[in-house]
């Protein structure tokens, strides 16, 4: 019976442990995910893309220009005389 007894508390603070990390794999997932949703692309129309430079503004002298046709903040595909609202120069 006391050696039932002396046992109690050791399952309980293992319980304790495994909950406790599980709660904090919970934490980190939904943080990863909080993050992955902030690098998310956004659409060409809500950036007002267009398919031709502005001015002397084009996607190949933009900082978030990726060679040879992406974007790192525009989904789909990026022409380099391409133009959008969020245009940032290089460099
Ligand atoms: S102007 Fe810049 S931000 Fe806009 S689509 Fe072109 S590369 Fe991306």
């Amino acid at each position: 019976m006391t050696h039932a007894i002396e046992k109690l508390p050791k399952l309980t603070r293992r319980t304790l442990l495994q909950v406790g990390s599980g709660a904090a794999g919970a934490v980190s997932i939904l943080g990863l995910s909080a993050r992955s949703a902030k690098a998310a692309k956004v659409s060409k129309a809500a950036v007002a893309y267009q398919d031709s430079p502005k001015g002397d503004q084009n996607c190949a002298s933009c900082r978030l220009f990726t060679a040879p046709n992406a974007c790192k903040q525009v989904e789909g595909d990026i022409s380099p005389n391409g133009w959008c609202r969020i245009w940032s120069k290089a460099g």
